[in-house]
């Protein structure tokens, strides 16, 4: 599950979840649209719980992106007194609103409640008053423009399309790069809101509210559970999902404790930050274990690996194949140049290098009457051994 769920994949798949979702709501407006005055009463219940779990669990970016939303539909419901200002000016609107969950998603998560969390309001601010200064200037600037033949054709799309589209790379750049379900939700947010502007969307916005907030707290619960059960680092479960695991297994299993060969000499030689790397690198490659193993990284430079249903005879060959498939591994590590001045002259401040680590394995099987973590505790005894007799070995 973690496994799965973990980088750009997770992000590409709650993406596409969420149009599948939306189409479905679409596509079965005669059921839910008799409860719409429930949806209106709900949304604000809605709104209040994601403000608060968003910054409850530091998501500010998404409490933020809730909180103007907010505003938005409290503007759209109750006739406050700007309302009619606000809906007559429906390019100011959807500049703003796009340059908000752009410039969110750009931004660092960094509370709520805090300076941090106030510099970011100040932003929203800007952002709003930005896209006003600017529908002025595009208007002075199509004046300026309009007797070169070359631009007249592109000038209607200067005001509107051309900053939505830069928004729009922006936040595209961020959800590439990032990776993460906080600007995934961003970037849903954001085609719903030119969908709506476009008219491409045609349903109520308590709805489409609705459906990008229940996106915001699908990003916070899982994001939350991964915060809790995987690794930093190396993004492998953690040892605490060991555990997890531990209280659903069968009888019949096997336990490998694996654990990287004079790793602190490794340090020592290159420094504490190619050590890091390398542990990330070791850790995709144990990742790619065969037999069905689930690997954990079980603190420092030693990870372990469960082979559910299955004996030392069938996991053997996968531990084997994993510590040859290290061995082999050169890895490329770049090393941060001291910054000399000849070093200055040259454009590439880095240095690419080669290394190769080994690892140690001891594997157990849970013979019957004994617990995980005697299971444990024998595997650890059989990694001792491998060490024993030279590294770079499976034992039993
Ligand atoms: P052995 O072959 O006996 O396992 O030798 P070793 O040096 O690997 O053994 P030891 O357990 O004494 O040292 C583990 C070292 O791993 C200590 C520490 O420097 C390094 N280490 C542990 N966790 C991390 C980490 O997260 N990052 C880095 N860079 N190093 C780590
Ligand atoms: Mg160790
Ligand atoms: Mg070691």
């Amino acid at each position: 599950m973690i496994q799965f769920f973990s980088g750009f994949r997770s992000s590409i798949i709650s993406f596409i979840v969420f149009f599948v979702i939306f189409m479905f709501v679409s596509e079965f407006q005669r059921y839910w649209f008799v409860k719409i005055n429930l949806i209106e009463q709900v949304l604000y219940g809605v709104f209040a719980i994601s403000i608060l779990l968003a910054s409850y669990f530091n998501r500010s970016r998404l409490a933020l992106a809730a909180i103007t939303l907010l505003l938005f539909y409290i503007t759209l419901e109750q006739s406050l007194p700007w309302q009619s200002w606000v809906f007559s000016h429906g390019q100011w609107l959807v500049l703003s609103g796009a340059g908000v969950l752009s410039m969110l998603s750009v931004v660092k998560d960094r509370g709520l409640l805090s300076i941090h969390g106030f510099y970011r309001c100040i932003l929203i601010i800007c952002v709003g008053l930005i896209s006003f200064v600017w529908l002025d200037t595009a208007d002075i600037l199509i004046i300026k423009l309009t007797h070169i033949e070359h631009f007249k054709p592109w000038l209607k799309y200067l005001t509107v399309e051309l900053p939505l589209m830069l928004f729009s790379f922006l936040l595209l750049w961020r959800f590439i790069k990032e990776k993460s379900l906080v600007t995934t939700a961003l970037l849903t947010s954001f085609c719903i809101w030119l969908g709506q502007y476009y008219q491409l969307v045609t349903l109520p916005w308590s709805v489409l509210l609705t459906l990008m907030l229940m996106h915001y707290l699908f990003a916070i619960v899982v994001d939350s559970y991964f915060l809790a059960y995987r690794d930093e680092l190396t993004t492998l479960p953690s040892r605490r999902a060991l555990n997890q695991l531990s209280l659903s297994l069968g009888r019949k299993y096997t336990l490998a404790m694996l654990d990287i060969d004079h790793f602190k000499k490794f340090n020592d030689t290159y420094g504490h930050d190619i050590g890091d790397q390398v542990l990330k690198l070791v850790a995709s490659k144990l990742a790619q274990v065969k037999g069905s193993g689930k690997v954990f990284r079980y603190g420092g430079e030693e990870f372990t690996i469960v082979f559910p249903g299955k004996n030392i005879e069938q996991s053997l060959p996968a531990l084997e194949a994993v510590r040859q498939a290290v061995e082999d591994y050169k890895i490329v590590i770049r090393q941060e140049q001291r910054k000399t001045k000849e070093a200055r002259s040259h454009k590439k401040s880095s240095q690419v290098k080669t290394v190769s680590v080994t690892i140690s394995i001891g594997l157990a099987a849970r013979a019957s009457k004994l617990t995980f973590e005697q299971t444990l505790k024998l595997a650890d005894q059989a990694l001792y051994r491998a060490k024993k007799s030279g590294r770079n070995n499976v034992s039993e």
